[in-house]
C-alpha cells in the first residue's frame, strides 16, 4: 500500500493551503491594528522549557509531547550512556513557552520598556488520540503580550480574538466566551487545598485519574470528561470566592472593560484550562455547531510566572491560541464558501501543434501584464482543452488556429456569457485587461 501521512496529521491540499494563508493574514490584519507584530520561533525547542513552562504533571508534558533525541544521542542511551538534558528536544505543543524563552532570551523586554506585543502561526504537535477536532498535528495562531499586568492588556487581547472570529466569517451567535480568575501565588494556594480536602471527601465517587490529580494539581480535576467526576466538582469550592483582593480588582476590571465593548461573556468557575502556567484572567471560546466534543476553538490567558519559570527576571504576560482546523469546522457548519486556490483569467487552447510557439508567448505575455493564464502542456485534443479549461475555472480562452494566427487574430471566448469576438492578436491581453 502507498506511504500515508501519519496518523493524527492532515495534508492542507492548495484550497485549504490557500485559506490558511488567508487566515494568517486576517490574523495579521486584526491583531496588527492592536499593535501586535510577528515572531517566529523553532518548532523543536529544549524538552525542559516545557517541562519548567507548561508543568510536569499536565497531560500536555506527561504524555503528549513528541520528544526526539539525535541519532548519537539515540546510541548513547541505548549503549547505557546518558544524555544531556540540553540535547533533548520536543516538538512544541503550543507557542506560548517558545515565545516566553525567545522574548528572555533576546531581552525584548527591558526594565520600563514598552510591552512586547507579538504573533505567531504554526504547526503545534500533541500525541494525543486522534478524533474529530483533534490532531497530532494542527495549526495555531497565538499572540502574546509580554511587560504589561494592567487588565486592559487582557480585556484588549479577548476583544481582539473575538473581532477575529468576526472577520474571519464565524458567526458571533455561534461563539460562547467563558471567562474566570484563576488567581495568583497569593490566593490560589489556599483554595487548591480547600479543592483537595472537598476531593478527599469525595474519594470514592472520584475516577483514578482524578485522584492522582488531586495529589499534583487538583484543580486538573474540573476537566475531567467522566460524568461521575463532573457531578462531584459541580459541588467543589468555586475560586471566585476565594481571590485576593488584588486579583478581584483584576477580575472585575476585565469584566467591566468587556461589558463596556460590548463582549458578551459567561462566567465559568469551573474553566481551569490545562496548562500550569496560568495566573488571574483564562477564557476559552467555544462553538457547538459541527464540532463533535471538542469545541474549544480558541483559549488564553494570563501568566504573570512564566518567565521566571523559564530563567528570567519577572515579566508579566497574557496570550491565547486559536486552532485553525476547529475554526474551519465551524466555518463549514456556519455554511461560509471557501474560495477556491487556482485562479486562471486567460487559458489559451491550441487548434492544432503549428500554433503552439504563438500561444506559448500569449500565455507569457498575459503573465507579464499580471494574469493569471495557462495552456496546455499534454498535447489534448481541442474538445480536452476547453474541458480542463473549464476545471480550472477560466474566466476567457483564447482559441489560437492556423486560420487565426495567419490573419494576426485570435478568437476569446467568455466562458462566463459564451460571447465570442475574434481581436488582433497584439491587442489581445489589453482587450483581456479592459474586461478586468
Ligand atoms: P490550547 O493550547 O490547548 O489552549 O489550545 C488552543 C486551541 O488550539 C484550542 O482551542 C483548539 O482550537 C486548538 N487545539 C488544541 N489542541 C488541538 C489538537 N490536538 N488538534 C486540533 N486543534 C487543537
Amino acid at each position: 500500500m502507498a506511504i500515508q501521512a501519519p496518523e493524527g496529521t492532515k495534508d492542507l491540499l492548495p484550497d485549504e493551503a490557500l485559506f490558511w494563508t488567508h487566515f494568517k493574514a486576517v490574523a495579521a490584519r486584526v491583531f496588527g491594528a492592536y499593535g501586535y507584530v510577528p515572531i517566529e520561533t523553532p518548532v523543536i525547542e529544549q524538552t525542559e522549557l516545557f517541562v519548567r513552562g507548561i508543568g510536569e504533571a499536565t497531560d500536555v508534558v506527561s504524555k503528549e509531547m513528541f520528544t526526539s533525541l539525535s541519532g548519537e544521542n539515540l546510541k548513547k542511551l541505548l549503549s547505557g550512556g546518558t544524555v544531556k538534558s540540553k540535547s533533548r528536544l520536543s516538538m512544541r505543543p503550543e507557542g506560548t513557552a517558545g515565545v516566553v524563552r525567545a522574548v528572555v532570551q533576546h531581552d525584548l523586554v527591558p526594565q520600563g520598556a514598552a510591552p512586547a506585543k507579538l504573533m505567531y502561526a504554526g504547526q503545534m504537535f500533541r500525541a494525543e488520540r486522534p478524533q474529530k477536532g483533534r490532531q497530532r498535528q494542527f495549526n495555531q495562531v497565538g499572540v502574546e503580550c509580554l511587560g504589561a499586568e494592567e487588565p486592559t492588556v487582557d480585556a484588549e487581547a479577548i476583544i481582539m480574538l473575538m473581532r477575529f472570529y468576526r472577520e474571519i466569517g464565524i458567526p458571533a451567535s455561534d461563539t460562547r466566551l467563558l471567562l474566570n480568575s484563576m488567581g495568583c501565588d497569593a490566593c490560589r494556594p489556599a483554595y487548591r487545598e480547600q479543592v483537595r480536602a472537598y476531593m478527599a471527601e469525595h474519594a470514592d465517587e472520584l475516577c483514578e485519574t482524578c485522584m492522582t490529580r488531586a495529589e499534583l494539581n487538583p484543580l486538573r480535576a474540573f476537566d475531567c470528561k467522566n460524568p461521575g467526576c463532573a457531578a462531584v466538582m459541580e459541588g467543589a469550592p468555586k475560586i471566585t470566592g476565594h481571590l485576593c483582593d488584588d486579583c478581584r480588582e483584576h477580575y472585575e476590571t476585565v469584566k467591566a472593560l468587556l461589558d463596556g465593548a460590548g463582549v458578551a461573556y459567561a462566567e465559568d468557575a469551573k474553566l481551569v484550562r490545562g496548562l500550569d502556567y496560568y495566573t488571574r484572567t483564562v477564557f476559552e471560546v467555544q462553538v457547538d455547531n459541527g464540532m463533535g466534543s471538542q469545541n474549544a476553538i480558541g483559549g488564553g490567558g494570563r501568566y504573570d510566572k512564566l518567565a521566571e519559570e523559564v530563567g528570567g527576571r519577572p515579566t508579566p504576560g497574557l496570550g491565547f491560541a486559536l486552532g485553525y482546523e476547529r475554526c474551519v469546522l465551524a466555518l463549514q457548519a456556519a455554511g461560509v464558501e471557501f474560495p477556491r486556490a487556482q485562479r486562471c483569467d486567460l487559458f489559451v487552447a491550441c487548434v492544432d501543434a503549428s500554433v503552439r510557439t504563438a500561444a506559448f508567448s500569449l500565455v507569457q505575455r498575459c503573465r507579464d501584464a499580471g494574469m493569471a493564464a495557462d495552456m496546455d502542456h499534454q498535447k489534448r485534443s481541442l474538445k480536452s482543452q476547453f474541458k480542463l479549461a473549464d476545471k480550472l475555472g477560466a474566466a476567457h480562452v483564447a482559441v489560437l488556429g492556423p486560420d487565426e494566427l495567419a490573419a494576426g487574430q485570435v478568437k476569446l471566448r467568455d466562458m462566463g456569457t459564451h460571447e465570442e469576438r475574434l481581436v488582433a492578436l497584439e491587442d489581445a491581453v489589453p482587450a483581456l485587461l479592459a474586461q478586468g
